[in-house]
């Protein structure tokens, strides 16, 4: 999880120009994304209608995100939908001495996700980028000091790549001295 819950739900479809991967395929999946959300209510339900609502976000933010990643005009369609998004009711949030609770419903949610999309994307300061590993197609936030990071992800992403490339180098590395022993 990023600490942006709009970017979150944005990168809940992995491998987007290739075979998409969707970890949101029913309402009971919104679900546990929603509790597993540090930043939004920990107990919400989900019915088709609003779950349909919840995916069409999701298209709009990642829209969106990509529009920012390459500096063009944010689409208007898109706009639309995180705007009236946004503009709904919000959960509610209070302070205990365990710290902060949020509560409401998934439309409340949607709004809250919405109004984190908002501030991302307008933030000038906010470095998004694309996930270097080809084929991932996640935008992160890169919050690293130079904003150096170059993975959406180190188990996700970064380590496969780092693997992958040790493995060629070892291959290239070992591939000559089958042949060698001319410089001795
Ligand atoms: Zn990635």
């Amino acid at each position: 999880m990023s600490g942006n819950s709009a970017l979150d739900l944005a990168a809940t479809v992995g491998s987007r120009r290739d075979e998409p991967i969707d970890v949101l395929a029913s309402p009971a999946d919104l679900e546990r994304w929603v509790a597993e959300c540090d930043e939004l209510p920990d107990r919400v339900t989900a019915d088709f209608e609003t779950f349909e609502s919840a995916l069409s976000l999701r298209e709009a933010i990642y829209q969106l995100a990509l529009d920012r990643v390459f500096d063009r005009p944010f689409d208007r369609g898109s706009l639309k939908i995180v705007n009236n998004t946004a503009a709904g009711p919000v959960p509610t949030i209070k302070l205990s001495d365990t710290g902060l609770h949020m509560s409401g419903d998934l439309l409340a949610v949607l709004s809250q996700i919405a109004r984190s999309g908002i501030a991302v994307l307008a933030d000038p300061h906010a470095c998004l980028k694309e996930c270097g590993r080809a084929g991932c197609t996640r935008i992160y936030l890169d919050r690293s000091r130079g904003a150096r990071r170059t993975w959406c992800g180190m188990d996700e992403c970064g380590n496969r790549v780092k693997a992958a490339a040790y493995r060629a180098r070892k291959r290239a590395s070992t591939a000559p001295e089958g042949r060698g022993g001319f410089r001795h």
